[in-house]
């Protein structure tokens, strides 16, 4: 799987302590995407086998409760993704998943047949490309308004209803001299 990035604990991408993966790869080439650097589609390749493993001991070391996927597009590489979910579904209480793709073309077989079958391990989705002139404050979460949140294991709402009653969140890591922001972030703009 091609990975970006990995990061945790996260705070700003669901509630808990999370486990945050972005995966490296999407051509949907949204004008405003906010992970310009993750959009092409080379650079780290790891094995899922070995990608669990380190997920794992990440995980178990900043006692995470639940996983969340962005990118990049997840859901470009489903085959891959199908089978870290397929083990993430019985480690974390709730995995949460951004992806380009909206629910509806996951469904139809955009993402192809994995696609389709890792909405089985998904608890909530987060779908559809960023439109900026629909970025809006009021979308904890979501990067723009046309982005809908899917609860695909019900339990979760009420979970994440209460986490998003605190407003978008922004958190910054700093690593090798780098400086990463997660977190979802209010359009800029320049009145020059
Ligand atoms: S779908 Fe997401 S990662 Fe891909 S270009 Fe659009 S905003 Fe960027």
């Amino acid at each position: 799987m091609r990975i970006g990035r990995i990061l945790s604990p996260v705070h700003s991408l669901g509630p808990g302590e999370r486990l945050c993966l972005w995966t490296q790869g999407c051509s949907k080439n949204c004008e405003g995407c906010v992970s310009p650097e993750l959009q092409k589609a080379s650079e780290r390749d790891i094995d899922e086998e070995t990608l669990w493993k380190l997920m794992l001991q990440i995980a178990e070391k900043n006692n995470c409760t639940g996983l969340t996927v962005s990118g990049g597009d997840p859901l470009e590489q489903s085959d891959s993704l199908l089978t870290i979910l397929e083990k993430a579904h019985d480690r974390f209480e709730d995995v949460l998943v951004y992806t380009g793709f909206t629910i509806n073309e996951i469904q139809k077989g955009c993402a192809g047949l994995s696609g389709i079958k890792c909405l089985n391990y998904i608890d909530v989705l987060i779908d559809g490309r960023y439109v900026k002139e629909l970025n809006a404050t009021n979308c904890v979460l979501r990067g723009s308004s046309n982005q809908k949140i899917y609860y695909l294991n019900e339990k979760m709402q009420p979970i994440y209803e209460e986490y998003m009653k605190q407003g978008r969140i922004v958190e910054t890591f700093a690593h090798n001299q780098i400086t990463i922001i997660t977190g979802i972030l209010n359009e800029v703009t320049n009145y020059e």
